[in-house]
């Protein structure tokens, strides 16, 4: 037996629902998981073994909360990277906090790909008001502004055409670095979730067909149609050489465009993902439980697909009037995430069907 042994403490630096279903997963594979997390009401420690309050750039408080766990991981993208490494000096992160510094900022990331061998969106970095109006001339103005740091579920994001207010879209990205972005006119989204061991090995879920609204995901589907096939594998070569290039541990993500000339590169989470959840259900090894795995040294399950066909869809904001629907239908996963407040573009769960042909 060379993983951790059950009864072994995982950490998870966050609170939010991904924390919450690999806490589960964590919790099957007999493990005890200890919360991080700035809010004392969060979902995640409700099915956790314990928990500590604290603010991601309270040290002291971090390196208590280390010391109690064997292996610690993260949910959150936005813990202070200065932080993190003073923690990986003593105690084992997975992944490592260079991957979490890439993929805190777009620019960092973008490099990053492109090192890899990607092909991204063409971009230019803009510092302050005055940038933009030269960083259009460059790239056009059918583009994306988006802020450098702290993006998620498309907030800090303005879209940019000939009539734009320009110093509206500034105020929108919270007037702090930002890159603009060309818009890519894609033919569909997707995604590749692999997950890499400390040996090396790398196994990939399919890759499921993502459709956003209002720069949240709503809905991903499998098959993912032939247009997304076959640009899959090179899309797994690149994530691939991402995740090598890192020495990467646990689950990693990296979204794409599916265009008429290839994938193109939009961003990677250093995470279980989204676009994943549909994996709890309809593979043989969820994503939230090879992540567990891999990083307590398991050896990895099959992540073979159980349907024939699959639709996962966000329930985000106010759901209650599909629940009637949702719960009527028997192939129909229901999860619901138990926070409190609804509120108008927050994730509030997500429903997993699977059909049989
Ligand atoms: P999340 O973390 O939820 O994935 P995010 O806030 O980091 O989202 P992005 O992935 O950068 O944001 O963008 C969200 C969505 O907005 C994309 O999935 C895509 O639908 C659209 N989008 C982003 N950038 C571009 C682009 N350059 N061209 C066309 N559409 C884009
Ligand atoms: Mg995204």
């Amino acid at each position: 037996m060379n993983f951790l042994k059950p009864s072994s403490v995982i950490g998870i630096l966050g609170g939010g629902q991904l924390a919450k279903m690999m806490s589960m997963a964590a919790s099957n594979l007999g493990y005890k998981v200890h919360i991080y997390a700035p809010e004392k009401d969060n979902i995640a420690s409700e099915v956790s073994a314990r928990f500590t309050q604290g603010s991601y750039d309270d040290l002291e408080t971090l390196m208590t909360f280390a010391s109690d766990c064997n292996v610690i991981t993260y949910e959150f993208e936005n813990v202070p990277v200065d932080t993190l490494k003073k923690i990986e000096k003593k105690y084992v992160l997975r992944p490592n906090s260079q991957a979490l510094e890439i993929a805190q900022s777009r620019l960092a990331e973008k490099k990053y790909a492109e090192k890899c061998g990607a092909i991204t969106a063409r971009y230019v970095p803009i510092l302050n008001r005055e940038d933009i109006e030269a960083s259009i001339a460059k790239l056009g103005a059918d583009a994306i502004m988006k802020s450098d740091r702290l993006g998620y579920d498309g907030k800090g994001q303005a879209r940019i055409d000939e009539t734009t207010n320009l110093s509206g879209a500034w105020m929108a990205v919270g007037q702090r670095d930002a890159i603009l972005e060309e818009y890519v006119d894609f033919e569909a989204e997707f995604s590749v979730i692999l997950t890499r061991t400390f040996e090396g090995n790398i196994i990939f879920w399919d890759s499921s067909k993502n459709i956003h609204q209002h720069g949240i995901l709503k809905q991903a589907s499998l098959p993912a149609g032939p247009l997304i096939a076959s640009q899959r594998s090179e899309a797994r070569k690149l994530a691939s050489r991402i995740a090598d290039e890192l020495d990467y541990i646990g689950v990693l993500t990296v979204e794409f465009f599916a265009t008429t000339n290839g994938p193109v590169f939009n961003e990677m989470a250093p995470r279980v993902h989204n676009s994943g959840h549909w994996t709890i259900e309809a593979t043989v090894t969820s994503q939230f439980e090879n992540h567990i795995r891999a990083i307590t040294g398991m050896p990895l399950g099959s992540t073979e697909t159980l349907a024939d066909r699959i639709e996962m869809e966000n329930l985000i904001g106010d759901y209650t009037d599909q629940l009637d629907n949702i719960l009527s239908d028997n192939n129909k996963h229901l999860h619901l995430y138990g926070k409190d407040k609804i509120i108008e573009g927050r994730k509030m769960g997500h429903v997993t069907r699977l059909y049989f042909d």
